[in-house]
């Protein structure tokens, strides 16, 4: 049996558990870019040094942490993005795939998901 589609009250409420979230995800992005800005100030100053300088390795694994995590957050704005983006058009809760209900205990679970869960499995499989 289909879900029944999203009522407009029930797209309000993610509207705004997905607004909240790209709020936090905002700031975790500005605290990142603070941090990798300092990473690489440091690191200026460490190669005007010379090459040998002992924390050199230790700021290139910090980089790598920190641009990874970077790269993911700014990815799940993008997503976030687009979920609202979907509500204002009338179409959050679809599975961009297969074109069936998203379950809502899956878009409470992760607001932006815009796959179902056999979706998701099948395509990104490493994830689940
Ligand atoms: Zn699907």
């Amino acid at each position: 049996m289909p879900t029944a589609t999203m009522t407009a009250a029930q797209r309000k409420t993610f509207g705004q558990l997905l607004r909240t979230e790209r709020e936090e995800l905002d700031q975790q992005i500005l605290a990142l870019s603070g941090e990798l800005q300092e990473v690489l100030d440091s690191r200026g100053e460490a190669s005007a040094d010379d090459e040998h300088d002992p924390e050199g390795p230790t700021m290139t694994a910090e980089w790598s942490t920190l641009s990874g995590v970077h790269g993911d957050v700014l990815a799940h704005r993008d997503a976030v993005d687009r979920a609202i983006a979907r509500i204002d058009a009338g179409t959050y809760g679809t599975c961009l795939r297969c074109g069936q209900q998203i379950s809502r205990e899956r878009l409470r679970a992760r607001p932006s998901a815009d796959l179902c869960i056999d979706c998701a499995r099948a395509t990104e499989p490493h994830r689940y």
